[in-house]
């Protein structure tokens, strides 16, 4: 194997792997090293996202939808089923299986675009005559100095813990060890009502688990535009999801088979006896192991790779991206990050356009956004107006027994700008890419409302928000 690269990414989640097959794609020599273990011993590419994280919480995600569906849906569409049952080892066998695919993929991806794959952990040392070292520890502890014109730090994040109660792996775990649950716990204790915590706490309740949410603040979904958290807790509580909010765990103990949760709330201090506890309170940068004394590359007081617009670190030539720096903890934001600096390398014009990041919710139903809240548009001063189109009046969603949410489209009175699209419903993740689309390009919402849409679709949930804005829905009276 060479020892000189043009470029070595550390990392191969999906903000690193994205950054070397482009940096190959751009002729440039490219070492990518990623040490990620399985709990069962065996290696992987792709990072939390493939391995514990997007991946296999949308393949049960999407197991756990069907049955509740089967259950509660199918005698609406006059199908009888009889007795519904499922069966978890089946679930977990194919989620484990679409996994396997998933990150066999970036090493198929990886030979075909030429970049060397190197499976073990790299550590920055400090530069040598220009240029960069990377210390290479293979998967048996074999040692190799590699050196390389630039350097990405893909090394993403890690679930972060209670400082009262540490994860176990059986009983109190993280989101990865919830993935893994064998059996339905028949009480579940999810810590954190943010994304992960919904959407595994939804997975296992539909699934037949009495799940209590737990969530320290006040306010709900606080990230999102108010409307459709209200809408999305309504929804939620409906489901049976019982979300406590207020509700700041302070400590656990382990009984013989189950876990007695403390936590305080505006009453004081209360607990909750359950079987299993998921503490899903956000994630933390992980530089561990990562750069050695002296290298030069800053970290900020959260911990964070520090860098600029453009991904550079405080070292020339040494670069960061995904969860390791700031911005949202989303594999399309890494993604992208790690496409612009292998651009920006060779030699090319590249930028992250961070006002237009989607985010979604894949719970049912689903949530997504792209640009401001309307809290957000209102604190910036600025005059807006707003166009809601709910679901209950679009024919196809009527049809596929999907009316619960709406599109909410916000746009600038003055000049038409389409500052922020909100939508809870059907398909709202697919929905949200039109708006991103729109908004990468500057359409206008007139731009919208001129664009025709097929009917009958989901889709023209989104041309009848933007037609709301100015008052002139066709489908919906205006308000
Ligand atoms: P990671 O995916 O964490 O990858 C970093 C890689 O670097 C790892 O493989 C690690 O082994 C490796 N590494 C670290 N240090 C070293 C080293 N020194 N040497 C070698 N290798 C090293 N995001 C979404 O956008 N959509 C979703 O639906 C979504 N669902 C999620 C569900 C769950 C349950 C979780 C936990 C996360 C989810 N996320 C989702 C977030 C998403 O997984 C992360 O934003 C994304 O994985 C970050 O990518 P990354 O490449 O920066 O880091
Ligand atoms: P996210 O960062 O989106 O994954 O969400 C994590 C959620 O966990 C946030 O809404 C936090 O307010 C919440 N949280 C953090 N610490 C605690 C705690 N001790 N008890 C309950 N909720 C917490």
């Amino acid at each position: 194997m060479s020892e000189q690269f043009d470029v070595i990414v550390i990392g191969a989640g999906p903000a690193g792997y994205p950054a070397a097959i482009r940096a190959a794609q751009n002729k440039l020599s490219v070492a990518c090293i990623d040490g990620w273990k399985n709990h069962d011993g065996s290696y992987a590419f792709g990072g939390t996202c493939l391995n514990a994280g997007c991946i296999p919480s949308k393949a049960l995600l999407e197991s756990s939808e069907l049955y509740h569906r089967a259950q509660h849906e199918f005698a609406t569409h006059g199908i009888k089923v009889g007795e519904v049952k499922f069966d978890v080892a089946m679930m977990q066998a194919r989620k484990n299986k679409i996994v396997k695919a998933s990150t066999q993929g970036i090493t198929g991806l990886f030979k075909s675009a030429g970049v060397t794959a190197l499976v073990g952990t790299g550590k920055l040392l400090k530069s040598n005559a220009g240029m960069h070292q990377v210390e290479f520890t293979d998967k048996d502890g074999k040692q190799q100095i590699l050196s390389a014109r630039h350097v990405v730090l893909a090394s993403g994040s890690v679930p972060t813990e209670l400082k009262t109660l540490s994860f176990d792996g059986k009983d109190i775990v993280d989101s990865w060890g919830a993935l893994e649950f064998d059996a339905v716990p028949k009480r579940l204790g999810v810590i954190g009502a943010g994304v992960i915590g919904l959407e595994l706490g939804s997975v296992w309740k539909r699934l037949g688990a009495e799940v209590t949410v737990l969530e320290a603040l006040d306010s709900f979904l606080p990230m999102t535009d108010q409307a459709v958290a209200a809408e999305a807790f309504k929804q939620f509580k409906k489901q049976g999801l019982d979300i406590k909010l207020g509700a700041k765990v302070s400590s656990a103990s382990k009984g013989k088979t189950d876990v007695t949760l403390k936590y305080t709330d505006a009453t004081g201090e209360q607990s909750i006896v359950v079987d299993k506890v998921v503490v899903a309170i956000g994630r933390r940068p992980n530089t561990h192991n990562l750069l050695a004394e002296g290298t030069g590359v800053d970290i900020d007081e959260r911990g964070f790779v520090k860098v600029d617009a453009e991904c550079r670190t405080a070292v020339t030539n040494v670069w960061a991206i995904g969860d390791v720096v700031r911005g949202p903890m989303l594999a399309h934001k890494g993604k992208e990050e790690g496409i612009v600096v292998a651009d920006l390398i060779a030699g090319k014009h590249a930028e992250v356009n961070y006002k237009v990041i989607p985010s979604v919710i894949y719970t049912a139903p689903e949530i997504a956004w792209v640009g401001q809240t309307e809290q957000q548009v209102k604190a910036s001063g600025r005059a807006y107006k707003i166009g809601t189109f709910p679901f209950m009046a679009s024919g196809r969603a009527r049809a596929m027994e999907a009316g619960t949410g709406f599109c909410k489209m916000i746009s600038a009175t003055n000049d038409d700008e389409i500052l922020g699209v909100h939508i809870i419903g059907p398909m709202a993740g697919e929905l949200i890419a039109e708006a991103v689309l729109a908004m990468e390009y500057s359409a206008s919402t007139e731009d919208l409302q001129r664009t025709i849409h097929a009917h009958p679709t989901l889709s023209e949930a989104l041309h009848e928000a933007a037609l709301a804005a100015d008052k002139i829905a066709i489908d919906f009276p205006n308000k």
